[in-house]
């Protein structure tokens, strides 16, 4: 099949979800992770009608925001700090972050660019070894400290769930959203107003993130690979 048949079935198939959950369609954002393809994928996925693509390289969200600039990008890799100011220049949305030291620098680097980087917070909800982000009990933290910073603006929260296991991926998206919610309560008015999303959910969970109320999905096998099923 190629990349926009399967983008457009993927497109119906989240509608289905959002609909047996009684959801709007339009609640849910599909972010097109093309990390796997180059520029004609890129090409082939927007003719198709994708409007939201995300990367986790540096220089890959550089050269394909660059060539595609009337997509929205979303930067969703680890954050290294020498390639903050190239990050900053391409994402419209940035999901990993999750050390304040880094969101110093954004903020820092947005002001240079004359922007307001807008970032979600990466929770370790699941508490995995291998997976990045805070720990939940620190989160509200680095909200309120991400907050007061002129050139970020938090917009919510993004966790990854342990892969392959349906039911600890159901539980680590109902924990993100349960955070998701005491965080926004406590929040400000002003940056409750604008703290609104969640990124959860890849190919293989995608149906219980949207089950459990994320805003985006990330995703790039179910789109982008030939063998994915
Ligand atoms: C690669 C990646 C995705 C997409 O994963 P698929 O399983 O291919 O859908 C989503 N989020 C992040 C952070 C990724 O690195």
């Amino acid at each position: 099949m190629a990349i926009a048949d399967r983008y457009m079935r993927v497109i119906d198939e989240v509608a289905e979800q959002c609909r047996q959950q009684g959801r709007d369609p339009r609640e849910v954002r599909v972010v097109a992770i093309s990390k796997t393809v180059g520029l004609d994928g890129v090409r082939d996925a927007l003719a198709a009608g994708a409007s939201d693509f995300g990367e986790n390289r540096p220089d890959q969200i550089m050269e394909k925001s660059a060539a595609y600039p009337e997509a929205t990008w979303h930067f969703v890799g680890n954050i290294q700090s020498r390639r903050i100011a190239d990050i900053v220049a391409s994402a419209h949305l940035i999901h990993s972050l999750f050390e304040l030291s880094h969101a110093r620098k954004i903020d820092q680097e947005a002001a240079r660019l004359g922007k307001v980087q807008d970032v979600l917070i990466e929770v370790n909800v699941s508490g995995e070894g291998t997976k990045s982000g805070v720990a939940p009990q620190d989160a509200f933290e680095m909200v309120q400290a991400c907050a007061q910073m002129p050139h970020v603006r938090v917009r919510g929260l993004m966790t990854m769930a342990p892969a392959d296991d349906s039911e600890a991926a159901r539980a680590t998206f109902e924990g993100l959203a349960r955070l998701f919610d005491d965080i926004k309560t406590r929040l400000d008015e002003g940056v409750a107003s604008s703290f609104d999303e969640l990124s959860m959910g890849m190919s293989d969970d995608w149906r219980e993130a949207i089950e459990a109320g994320a805003t985006m999905i990330r995703i790039g096998r179910a789109i982008f690979s030939d063998d994915f099923e």
